[in-house]
């Protein structure tokens, strides 16, 4: 089954079980202003979630698109190094406003899965919140799946948000325990069952997660009910793709096939498995998806984060021996790839690498010089990257701290993190400096007014250079 079947089979399963089929929104939430970016399909469900907005309807499925590059959930430090993550990627969904709750929705995704796509049961696993006995006595004693498979997951400490059983989108909002489907890729794959001590191995691989949102999280962490509780569920397409498709990694499900084909041809690569053309046909997709939904490079905010991934796609291809412009030219086959899915992408398509061909004559401008310089800094370093030096290749060659640190982990270094901080406040601090010497008066009253806010403006683009998103 080709990925595009898969969407419109998904899609059409749900449309039978009297589901409102909604469009997927945009990656810039519009509705959150603490949000960087739509990370799952329920961003644009919140105040559905939390009461404030009512729909016509009271189910719905769709087929959204998601980036997990900065912010809460973020995956960029993922991609090349497993089989199952992306920076963008489509999250199939289907939601109950306050209609079906948890025995309807494993219904639905059981008969989903090994009804219409076909999957064998006994290789699938699933793990409930540990106090979810709801959730277990449905997938045990209703479903039949055997208590060895069924895994009771509690919550993860310190990262309350990342892989445990009570999902939240954020620190604040709604949020509820949940329900996990899980695929056995089989024994020539590293990797244990969820909640063995290897479960982060790609053996075992998360397909699909059922939320049963019942809380609003505050602030100070406390929860309080929902309005009504609501079901509400991610599935990864391109996981799923790569089971239908009997391949193991994401990588190899025909969308992305034909991406790294092109990579390849585009970077003179022999080697499809390279991992620089994984990251490659991954940084296309987040990269031109965010630019159709409004955001262009920038030192700042969201923009800095879509500035982060290209120098890292135009890294990559670096490695690969291109000595000149290439991943703008990678727009047209993901327009080919995901056009007809998407109409915004075919309609901006020109823009969009505009955008892209920009960024990358700016960029390639200092990435050799960049390159040697952290060579040398690397030959000289040991096992660790000064923070001064992490800086000066962040200030002078434009290289993001995340991709200077991407590199040295490639060569099994490390960087001092905390020295490159340093290093950002000091330089803020001279700005601070240089604005209080001229409003003390030192220069002329009339110049320095004219000069304050070029000097402010700078300290803001420099604080916002160096923010962690
Ligand atoms: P994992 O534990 O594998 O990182 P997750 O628990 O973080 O996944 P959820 O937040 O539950 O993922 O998202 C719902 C579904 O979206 C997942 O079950 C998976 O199929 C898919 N998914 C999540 N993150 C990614 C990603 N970075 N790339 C591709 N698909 C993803
Ligand atoms: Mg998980
Ligand atoms: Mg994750
Ligand atoms: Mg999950």
């Amino acid at each position: 089954m080709k990925t595009a079947d898969i969407r419109a089979a998904f899609l059409d399963y749900f449309r039978t079980k009297d589901h409102t089929i909604v469009p997927s929104s945009s990656l810039v939430p519009t509705n959150d202003p603490t949000l960087l970016f739509t990370n799952s399909g329920m961003v644009q469900f919140k105040n559905v979630f939390l009461g404030s907005e009512k729909l016509s309807y009271v189910r719905a499925a769709d087929v959204q698109r998601c980036l997990r590059a900065g912010g809460k959930h973020n995956d960029l430090d993922s991609v090349g190094y497993t089989a199952r993550h992306h920076t963008f990627f489509e999250m199939l969904g289907n939601w109950s406003f306050g209609d079906y709750f948890k025995r309807d929705a494993i219904r639905y995704a059981w008969e989903l899965l090994t009804g219409v796509f076909k999957l064998p049961a006994d290789k699938l696993w699933v793990t409930v919140y540990h106090t979810d006995d709801e959730a277990y006595g449905i997938w045990n004693k209703e479903i039949g799946v055997s208590a060895e498979r069924i895994v009771r997951i509690g919550d993860n400490k310190g990262a309350p948000y990342a892989s445990d059983n009570f999902w939240q989108m954020a620190d604040t909002g709604p949020c509820g325990p949940c329900t996990e489907i899980f695929y056995d890729h089989g024994p020539e794959i590293a990797g244990g069952p969820p909640g063995s001590p290897d479960e982060d191995g790609d053996r075992y691989i998360e397909i699909w997660n059922l939320v049963f949102m019942q809380f609003d999280r505050a602030p100070d962490g406390t929860l309080s009910p929902l309005p009504a509780p609501c079901v509400d569920t991610g599935m990864g397409l391109e996981r799923l793709a790569a089971v239908l498709q009997h391949v193991h990694s994401n990588y190899e499900i025909d969308l992305f096939q034909h991406l790294i084909q092109i990579a390849a041809e585009l970077t003179s690569t022999k080697d499809l498995a390279n991992k620089s053309l994984r990251v490659i046909a991954d940084h296309i997709r987040a990269c031109s998806f965010l630019i159709v939904d409004g955001v262009l490079p920038s030192n700042e905010g969201r923009g800095y984060v879509l500035r982060r991934i290209i120098r890292r796609a135009l890294r990559h291809g670096w490695m690969l021996g291109v000595r000149g412009d290439f991943f703008w030219k990678m727009v047209q086959p993901l327009v080919e790839e995901m056009g007809s899915a998407y109409p915004e992408l075919a309609a901006k398509q020109s823009f969009v690498e505009e955008a892209l061909r920009t960024e990358e004559q700016r960029f390639g401008e200092t990435l050799e010089h960049g390159m040697r310089v952290f060579d040398e800094v690397a030959a000289k370093s040991g096992k660790t990257i000064p923070g001064e030096d992490a800086f000066r290749l962040y200030d002078t060659y434009g290289f993001p701290v995340d991709l200077t640190a991407d590199i040295a982990r490639e060569r099994g270094l490390s960087v001092d993190m905390e020295g490159f901080d340093r290093a950002m406040e000091e330089q803020k601090e001279r700005g601070r400096r240089g604005s209080n010497f001229q409003a003390k008066g030192l220069m002329p009253a009339e110049l320095a007014s004219q000069l304050k806010p070029t000097v402010f403006l700078g300290y803001e683009t420099l604080s916002s250079q160096g923010c962690k998103v």
